[in-house]
């Protein structure tokens, strides 16, 4: 008999009709007579309610039926007595695929903290927040493609491996077969990369962008979706060292394009959410209303759907950087000094800073531009002002930065200068200033960070529970 997913069980399934479905049990209630068996297989946050009466089963198989253990259960289905669903089954036959010991098993039915769950990051996957959180990454990621494809942009495979630092962060992680203890030496005494598998320093991508310019200066409007990696110190709940972005690159695209996309682009994803997500959705919304439940009404956050929806139906506020420092410095934290980071013109902005601008001042997404250029990166196309750059950060409300993209400089002449300027080596840059040196063109791109975009989405609080296998500092168990 054929297999059915419980998700196709639960919307489709006709009483009366013979069923086989294989899953993992999440609880077992018992009476005397009947047991009550909620499976699920991963296919929907709603568990199937397998119902098996006693006198039919053997004892000992009925006792080892416990949460964790996987099943296969062949049955009828009923309409259902009051489990929330349209239908139960009725089991015939049940096969115990794999025994899960109660006394060892972690995932118990009750309500696990978050902490524990990252601890046990191997089998958190079984819970229902993270089921639900990892079926909506996955729609996310179909929707990014839809999305670009639909609009005739390319997926181009940006390299892991590169040469290039495009940020200038220096938060790169080294790629060496070099023995890390004992390398060649060079006559000077350093390492020696000549001898290293590519014969120079590599290191892992901090970004697509560098490359994703070569393709877009050829092929029109590309993307970029893949893993990036960024040794970041910090352990905050925003930083990832291995993350996802979403990174478009657009040939004859200005900077008021590229934020008009950029609007565009995340309002299809919420949209797409709302549409095609919606149990997981709700499930998340009710999970944070039980969360926040002890806190007073003004410190809870809104109800998530509403909160995509809010977005959804607003207009991103466009304002300068400038401008936005202005509104910092007449805001209420900051005459009462209760910014943990002083704002002055010229600094980054923290989260701090964009979250209030978000939350508090305009109370919808924003996005700020034309960013001091000495905290931005030498490839943004420089302003006439001399001090600033062609930036657009989109701030969203829970997160703070989460796109963080420009309009490129396409002028030869002014790049060599700033790369100079910021000691980047031009040199070592030839195939990327080709682009200038050769039809050189308006162009622009911006960087989406995956896991941030899913935090917003999922109403999450912590990175860490938006990826499945987080890396951070001191964290790389599996
Ligand atoms: P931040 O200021 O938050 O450190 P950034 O300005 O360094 O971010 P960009 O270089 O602009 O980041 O990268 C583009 C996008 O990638 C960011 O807007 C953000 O959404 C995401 N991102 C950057 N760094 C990380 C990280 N360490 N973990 C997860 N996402 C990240
Ligand atoms: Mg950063
Ligand atoms: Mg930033
Ligand atoms: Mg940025």
């Amino acid at each position: 008999m054929k297999r059915l997913k419980i998700k196709e069980v639960l919307t489709n399934g006709k009483t009366e009709t013979q069923t086989l479905v294989k899953g993992w049990v999440r609880t077992k209630r018992g009476s005397k007579n009947v047991n009550f068996i909620a499976l699920n297989d991963g296919s929907t946050i709603h568990n199937l309610q397998v119902v098996a009466d006693v006198a039919k089963f053997d004892e000992q198989l009925l006792h080892e039926i416990n949460t964790g253990a996987s099943l296969a259960v062949e049955g009828t289905l009923s309409k259902s007595q009051g489990s929330g669903q349209n239908v139960e089954l009725l089991a015939e036959k049940i096969e115990l695929l794999g025994k899960a010991d109660p006394d060892k098993y972690p995932i118990q039915p009750k309500k696990h903290t978050l902490e524990f769950l990252r601890e046990n990051a191997h089998l958190r996957f079984r819970t229902n927040t993270f089921g639900a959180v990892f079926r909506i990454r996955h729609a996310m990621a179909f929707a990014i493609h839809k999305y670009f494809n639909k609009k005739g942009f390319y997926y181009l495979h940006t390299p892991i491996i590169t040469a290039s630092d495009a940020e200038g962060a220096g938060q790169m992680f080294r790629v060496s077969t070099l023995d890390a203890v004992n390398p060649p030496l060079t006559e000077e005494g350093k390492p020696d990369f000549s001898k290293d598998f590519f014969g120079r320093p590599t290191n892992l991508t901090v970004s697509g962008q560098l490359e994703g310019e070569l393709g877009a200066l050829a092929l029109g409007e590309i993307y970029t979706f893949g893993p990036t990696f960024r040794a970041e110190n910090s352990n905050t709940t925003r930083h990832l060292a291995e993350f996802w972005m979403i990174e478009p690159e657009m040939a004859f695209y200005d900077l008021k394009d590229n934020m008009d996309l950029a609007e565009e682009f995340l309002k299809y994803l919420i949209s797409y959410a709302l549409e095609y997500c919606s149990d997981d959705l709700y499930f998340l919304a009710d999970r944070l209303k039980q969360e926040e439940k002890g806190k007073p009404q003004d410190q809870r956050s809104m109800d998530l759907v509403e909160k995509l929806q809010f977005v959804l139906n607003s207009s991103f506020v466009r304002l300068t950087y400038t401008e936005a420092i202005d509104i910092l410095k007449n805001s209420k934290p900051f005459k009462k000094n209760k910014f943990q980071f002083p704002v002055d013109w010229g600094i980054d902005l923290q989260s701090e800073h964009e979250r209030y601008l978000v939350e508090k001042h305009f109370k919808c997404p924003v996005i700020l531009t034309d960013y001091p250029r000495d905290i931005k990166a030498f490839y943004m196309k420089q302003n006439d002002d001399g001090k600033t750059v062609r930036a657009m950060d989109v701030l969203f409300p829970q997160i703070g930065e989460i796109i963080g993209g420009s309009q490129r400089e396409e002028s030869l002449e002014k790049l060599e200068t700033r790369m100079k300027e910021m000691n980047v080596p031009a040199e070592e840059m030839w195939w990327y200033l080709d682009t200038r040196r050769f039809g050189s063109v308006v162009h622009s791109g911006f960087g989406l960070g995956f896991e941030r975009f899913i935090l917003f989405v999922t109403g999450m609080g912590n990175i860490r529970d938006v990826i499945a296998f987080p890396r951070t500092p001191k964290n790389a168990e599996f």
